[in-house]
């Protein structure tokens, strides 16, 4: 039986994510992405982090962007099918 992952980012904990990059760092697989959402890319709330491949995640046995994240703005769920 396989896992589907459903990653979610709370955007209210990743407050500053232009700086911190940790999840992006660990992710083996590059499931996660940087982007701006507004052309003043200086504000950091116009930085978000996106799941832009959750098909590549390598699901339950990694992890790691949760584990690394700081303030605890990953989570992720497996979902069999
Ligand atoms: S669980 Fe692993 S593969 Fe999946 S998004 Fe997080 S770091 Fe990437
Ligand atoms: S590790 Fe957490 S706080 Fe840092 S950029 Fe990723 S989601 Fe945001």
């Amino acid at each position: 039986m396989k896992s589907k992952p459903k990653i979610n980012i709370d955007e209210n904990r990743c407050s500053q994510p232009d700086k911190c990059r940790k999840c992006l760092q660990v992710c083996q697989p590059c499931v996660l992405n940087l982007t701006f959402i507004d052309e003043d890319y200086h504000k950091p709330k116009n930085w978000k982090i996106i799941p832009a491949f959750p098909q590549l995640c390598l699901g339950p046995e990694c992890g790691k962007c949760e584990e690394v994240c700081p303030k605890g703005a990953i989570g992720i769920e497996y979902k069999s099918y």
